[in-house]
């Protein structure tokens, strides 16, 4: 299995709750080596672009005001297959039907704030790591 790169994003949801430590230990237990990681407030041009492939879709503007409301924790996590195991780890985009024992399930709200962002394919995980890290801020393994 190919060692992989995909992008986090604690959202403003858990950040508020305080769970950026819980989530941060849940990831690393299941596996994941932290390269990168930086809290920032996303401005709306910002929050735009990253979720431009949503800009149709009816909750283009709540995702838009959620995300930008308060502070975000952005993450670059390395592990074998890390796009799909990420994505198993986080769960299902709506809370009430993640798994149990996902970050989703146990810190998510709902459809809409439902605790972290992680890439959706290998391409996307590239581009959304060079959206928010330069090279030089993504320390490798040793
Ligand atoms: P993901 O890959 O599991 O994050 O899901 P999507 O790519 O389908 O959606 C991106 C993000 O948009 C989700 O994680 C939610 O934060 C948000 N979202 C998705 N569906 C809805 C919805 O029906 N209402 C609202 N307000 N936000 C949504």
């Amino acid at each position: 299995m190919a060692v992989e790169r995909t992008l986090s994003i604690i959202k403003p949801d858990a950040v508020e709750k305080k769970k950026v430590g819980a989530i941060l230990a849940m990831l690393e237990e299941a596996g994941f080596s932290v390269l990168a990681l930086k809290r920032v407030k996303l401005s709306k041009e910002v929050a735009e672009g990253f979720y431009a492939v949503h800009k149709a879709r009816p909750f283009f503007g709540e995702l838009v005001q959620f995300m930008t409301r308060s502070p975000v924790v952005v993450a670059v996590l390395e592990r074998d297959d890390a796009v799909a195991k990420y994505r198993a780890v986080m769960g299902a985009t709506d809370p009430a039907k993640a798994d149990a024992g996902t970050i989703r399930k146990a810190f998510g709200a709902n459809v809409g704030e439902n605790a972290v962002h992680g890439s959706d394919s290998l391409d996307n995980a590239k581009i959304e790591i060079a959206y928010f890290f330069p090279a030089s801020e993504v320390a490798p393994q040793a």
